[in-house]
């Protein structure tokens, strides 16, 4: 049974509640700053709240027509709901870098954010959309001319409505989005446009063939006397933070095993943005942090590039989404565990070690201590810190059980990388070394903060502050002039970031190009 609805009254049922309904975050911040003190404050929630529906209302008299306008109607209702839910519960801010996570967000990854939270907000939120949706049949004016004057009219009269509505409260409304300028990017579905749009424009700009770099490398005067075949293990991690690793002092025991290796570990590294899509590629970009974006670092090659380059095999081995097409030129093998940890990334490394006849760079991308679920990253042996929050509804986990979860996927990050040390000792016909560092930090509820993503310029600590730890065999040591323990007391407080690990690896295995700046090296041979 279908009821025919005035298309009037149907733009307007759905322009007030997108307005109302489907922005809670929207109006929860405006509650936040006017505390409803005053009139003027009074009036400006007048204003807002005639001008927000009034805005929809045009959009939907531009955009919702026979045919196609209930899927827009849809459609719309779906991104809002699914971006305020994330903006609301994660306070995750929707830009053109959250665009980009979500479009490289993998099929594991989005199952891991639907809960039981997440389904109650859905399913409250579309049922009233949905079921109009279904049950209403939009009558439209028999003659499409008169129909469009109709709606010039009706764009015309919300326009008036904004105007008296901006009138009421004008010097408020300036101030008050002069002081928040992120205000407008609450509304919810439009910053989700908005951003799209930006991230597409950027897209744009990137230019389709990619500029070589260092065509000039070659390998140093060390490699000479190299007697051995040389290989480079680089760990990337996933959201694993400086400060819950107890070899960069944190307080409770989470590197038991490292802690015995011998290795050096940097307290003070600064990761160059806040997201795995954004960060990643600045890990072995040349670029510096100044100089450095995602779009720029996408143009021209890369650390893998210069090295294969100079003769070694490159091979990136993924149980993460990708590595972001910072391998797309090298061997590069998705292993992604459905178990969802990072065992598989041990399983053949032995035998591959052994056999390994060419210089080689084996790069190993973690999933880590991916968010939300992290009692999903590690084995039940590493349930050492309870009690746990076992659910991906982290914020409605008491933070000492959150803090415990997280503890444990760095503990098991601690034996994946030890695992990886043991391997390579067992290989004294190489010269080996194990380098590990995180895309960046993570938020465990500072600030009502989880998660990561938030906008560098304003990220707190927690998301960018990460580990790099190093492991040298002796013979590497020895065939490439590097001082164990001069290095550790050298550079363990030097304060450095992503931007130096291209001139640091390349420092580290003697290849002369230059682009190798020496002041960037954290070795500094
Ligand atoms: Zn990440």
């Amino acid at each position: 049974m279908k009821i025919s609805v005035n298309r009037h009254l149907f733009i307007w049922f759905f322009s007030l509640y997108f307005a109302y309904f489907l922005n809670i975050p929207f109006w929860h911040q405006i509650l936040d700053i006017i505390k409803l003190s005053s009139v003027a404050d009074l009036a400006y929630l007048l204003s807002a709240s005639i001008i927000l529906p009034s805005i929809f209302a045009i959009l939907f008299y531009l955009f919702v027509f026979p045919y196609f306008g209930k899927f827009i109607i849809f459609l719309m209702t779906f991104i809002a709901v699914f971006s305020t839910y994330h903006m609301h519960y994660f306070k995750v801010e929707i830009n053109a870098d959250m665009i980009r996570n979500v479009l490289h967000t993998d099929f594991h990854e989005a199952f891991d954010l639907l809960n039981v939270s997440f389904f109650l907000w859905f399913s409250t939120l579309v049922l009233l959309p949905f079921l109009s949706l279904y049950f209403c049949k939009i009558h439209y004016h028999a003659h499409f001319l008169k129909e469009i004057k109709s709606r010039l009219i009706s764009i015309l009269l919300c326009i008036a409505l904004i105007g008296c509505a901006f009138g009421i409260s004008y010097k408020n409304i300036i101030v008050i989005h002069r002081n928040h300028r992120n205000l407008t990017g609450l509304v919810t579905p439009l910053n989700c446009f908005y951003s799209l749009g930006k991230y597409i424009r950027k897209q744009h700009l990137i230019k389709k063939t990619i500029t070589p770099i260092a065509e000039d490398a070659s390998r140093g005067a060390l490699w000479k006397t190299v007697s051995k075949k040389t290989l480079l293990i680089i760990v990337v991690g996933e959201a694993a933070r400086s400060d819950h690793f107890s070899l960069n002092g944190y307080l409770r025991e989470t590197n038991p095993l490292l802690k015995t290796k011998n290795v050096i570990s940097l307290k003070e590294v600064f990761s160059c943005d806040t997201s795995t899509a954004a960060a990643l590629p600045g890990i072995f970009s040349k670029l510096s942090q100044r100089d450095y974006s995602p779009e720029k670092a996408a143009e021209e090659e890369n650390l893998l590039d210069v090295l294969q380059r100079v003769g070694f095999l490159v091979y990136w081995k993924d149980n993460n989404s990708s590595s972001k097409g910072v391998a797309s030129r090298v061997r590069e093998e998705n292993v992604r565990d459905l178990n969802q940890n990072d065992d598989i990334l041990l399983k053949g490394l032995d035998e591959y070690v052994k056999s390994l006849k060419e210089d080689t760079v084996l790069i190993l991308h973690q999933l880590g201590s991916h968010g939300p679920s992290y009692y999903k990253r590690y084995p039940s042996e590493f349930n050492i810190f309870t009690p746990t929050c076992n659910s991906s509804e982290i914020q409605s986990c008491q933070k000492d059980h959150l803090i415990n979860t997280y503890d444990n996927t760095i503990l098991y990050t601690d034996y994946i990388l030890t695992k990886i040390i043991e391997v390579l000792e067992k290989n004294p016909q190489l010269n080996t070394v194990m380098m590990y560092i995180s895309d960046h930090g993570q938020s465990l509820g500072e600030y009502g903060l989880y998660l990561h993503g938030t906008p560098y310029v304003v990220a707190p600590k927690e998301q960018i502050h990460i580990p790099w730890i190093i492991w040298l065999s002796d013979n590497f040591a020895k065939e490439f002039h590097v001082n164990k323990e001069h290095l550790l007391k050298s550079i363990t407080t030097r304060k450095c970031a992503h931007e130096n690990f291209f001139h640091s690896v390349l420092g580290l295995l003697n290849i002369d190009t230059e682009e190798y700046k020496k002041d960037m090296d954290i070795f500094g041979k």
